[in-house]
């Protein structure tokens, strides 16, 4: 079977998403910070990269083109590699992808074409994150007898999504090339074996993509989860800042309602820890509906 050569990912940082990202950089003010990277004896710099979150070493390769050029070179890979493996559970990277491809793949939010739209979740199939816009543009839903294939099986050749009708969601370019590659092959025996190879690739990406799918379900599960954590936490802390306060008893005497409406409130609903700033700031909301909710008890029969 043919070995498929790893792209070098440079396509798949477009040079929009790049502008972008240095725009992004430059409102932070961390381009000159950056620059002092390249000052560095490499064996430190790499020690330093290689600490990055994925996202983050994207955002440095799109800060110059020095270091967009180390980092996509292959003496780069550790790096990459280093800073892929800290996402503990996420599937390993295709062999058809570079390491800088996948974390764009995984990591970076925006949309591939416009970079203007976040997307949640990438296509891992087509292995593309577009926002609704640009899969109108860059997707194509074909039937596998369309004139434009001819005798190309394009279902064994391309991953793809099958819909209704029969038609089946593919990249749009990544048809164009392969019927560009279909009409290249003109003997039957070598298109015979290309299918074969193609197949198998397909096959693996279809397995693969159904791994990254239930990471990815696990990923957002795991967020949910932590984050319920760190809101109960933030309600203990209030509660107890309340009742630090004097106001044990009228946290005691509130009503399921009042929980209700307690738990509604933008100050106890976010998802952070309580800082000391963050209580100062909602003390006196939260006390005006702590009193508010005396107001309603009804007066003690004496
Ligand atoms: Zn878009």
């Amino acid at each position: 079977m043919a070995k498929r050569a790893r792209k070098d990912g440079s396509s798949l940082i477009s040079t929009n998403s790049k502008q972008k990202a240095v725009k992004r950089t430059r409102k932070g003010k961390n381009v000159g910070k950056l620059a002092m990277l390249l000052k560095m004896p490499m064996d430190i710099l790499f020690e330093i990269l290689a600490h990055l979150r994925p996202l983050d070493l994207l955002h440095v390769a799109r800060t110059s083109k020095e270091l967009r050029r180390i980092l996509l070179a292959p003496s780069s890979t550790s790096v990459w590699k280093d800073s892929l493996s800290a996402d503990l559970d996420l599937p390993e990277c295709p062999p058809d992808l570079s390491y800088p491809g996948w974390a764009h793949l995984v990591y970076d939010p925006f949309c591939h074409m416009c970079s203007d739209s976040r997307v949640k979740n990438p296509d891992w199939k087509l292995r593309v994150r577009l926002c609704a816009l640009c899969s109108k543009r860059g997707l194509s839903a074909c039937q596998p007898w369309s004139v434009y294939f001819r005798d190309l099986p394009i279902q064994e050749l391309l991953p793809h999504h099958d819909v209704k009708d029969n038609r089946s969601i593919y990249v749009k370019a990544d048809i164009d090339k392969m019927v560009k590659t279909w009409k290249s092959i003109k003997d039957t025996a070598a298109r015979w074996q290309f299918s074969e190879e193609r197949r198998d690739i397909v096959e693996r990406i279809d397995e693969h993509a159904s791994r990254c799918e239930a990471w990815a379900r696990k990923k957002a599960l795991d967020k949910i989860a932590y984050q319920d954590t760190v809101r109960l936490a933030r309600r203990t802390s209030i509660i107890q800042k309340l009742k630090d306060a004097g106001y044990t008893a009228d946290i005691e005497s509130m009503t399921e309602d009042d929980w209700a409406s307690f738990d509604r409130l933008r100050p106890v609903a976010q998802k952070r820890a309580l800082t000391d700033q963050a209580w100062k700031n909602m003390k006196e909301n939260v006390v005006e509906f702590i009193m508010s909710c005396r107001d309603k008890q009804p007066a003690d029969a004496n």
